[in-house]
């Protein structure tokens, strides 16, 4: 497996990979890599000849009262583990790098990104959408791979492609779980047992939805009422949840099975948590 920490060096190799005929795919981290990701590497592999991993922990989407500075690491391992998963090359940039001295141009969508995790977090899409932007013309990927666990983010990046005419695939790869329905997150290690525990309420008032959905119920405000229940009821407070138009992410008062999705997070003791269900 190869090892780029310079961006001109990953291009260089890339382009050559695809002069070759090889198909490349990007899987975009911020590391702590745990099974959800390496689901993404699977995905990308079976779409491609040649799989880009790249773990970076992008300053630019943190606002300064977040947790970049304790975001947790661990590269050797992270590495074994892309390589353990068949990935062809890793990109690990400082953030130098990715930011010289000076950088001031901003990839900004205005309209996806503002609500839910936007509105939390005025600065976080347009710092995501400014480094995917920068990973896309790096790694020069036919295809690249996101997690349905940050539902909104690829409904952003989606719309960044379609309108920056990138010419790149998006995959979008199912919330991998732990055994008792949490969503795999590397920020689940700031959960103590008992906060654990109780977030297990995220998945199942999730769950409930989906099969109330599946039973016949049509109305939105009923199944996020419901949801507002459930977890309120275990301590960790809905920051929003919203039964949205899968792609648009306009909020709906009626649900259509097949084009609807529920997205949540909730707080509880300086703790959040996001998680989402396609109706
Ligand atoms: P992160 O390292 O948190 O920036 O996540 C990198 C990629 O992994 C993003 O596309 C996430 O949506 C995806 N991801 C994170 N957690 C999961 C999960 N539990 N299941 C599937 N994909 C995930």
């Amino acid at each position: 497996m190869e090892r780029f920490t310079a961006a001109a060096d990953l291009h260089t190799w890339s382009v050559g990979q695809k002069q070759a005929g090889m198909k490349i795919g990007l899987v975009p981290t911020m590391g702590y890599l745990h099974e959800g990701h390496l689901s993404l590497i699977r995905e990308a592999r079976r779409h491609c000849d040649k799989v880009i991993v790249s773990i970076f922990v992008n300053p630019t989407q943190f606002a300064p009262n977040e947790d970049y500075d304790a975001y947790p690491h661990k590269e050797a391992e992270d590495i074994a583990l892309c390589e353990a998963e068949g990935a062809a090359a890793v990109f690990l940039p400082t953030p130098e790098e990715m930011y010289p001295t000076g950088a001031s141009t901003w990839v900004e969508e205005v309209t996806l990104a503002k609500g839910y995790c936007g509105a939390q977090r005025p600065i976080h899409f347009r710092g995501v959408c400014t480094v995917v932007a920068k990973l896309f013309n790096i790694a020069a990927p036919d295809v690249a791979v996101f997690g349905q666990k940050d539902f909104q983010q690829v409904a952003v990046i989606r719309r960044m492609v379609r309108d920056l005419n990138f010419p790149v695939r998006i995959i979008r790869a199912p919330i991998i779980r732990d055994e008792d329905g949490l969503a795999k997150s590397s920020r689940n290690t700031y959960l103590s047992p008992d906060a654990r525990k109780s977030a297990l309420c995220l998945s199942r008032a999730l769950a409930a939805a989906g099969e109330a959905v599946a039973n016949g119920e049509r109305n939105a405000a009923v199944i996020e009422s419901a949801i507002r229940e459930t977890t309120t009821a275990e301590g960790w407070l809905p920051d929003y949840v919203n039964v949205v138009d899968s792609e648009t992410l306009m909020p709906l008062e009626t649900i259509c099975p097949g084009a609807s999705a529920i997205l949540l997070a909730c707080r509880k003791n300086g703790l959040r948590l996001i998680d989402n269900i396609l109706l």
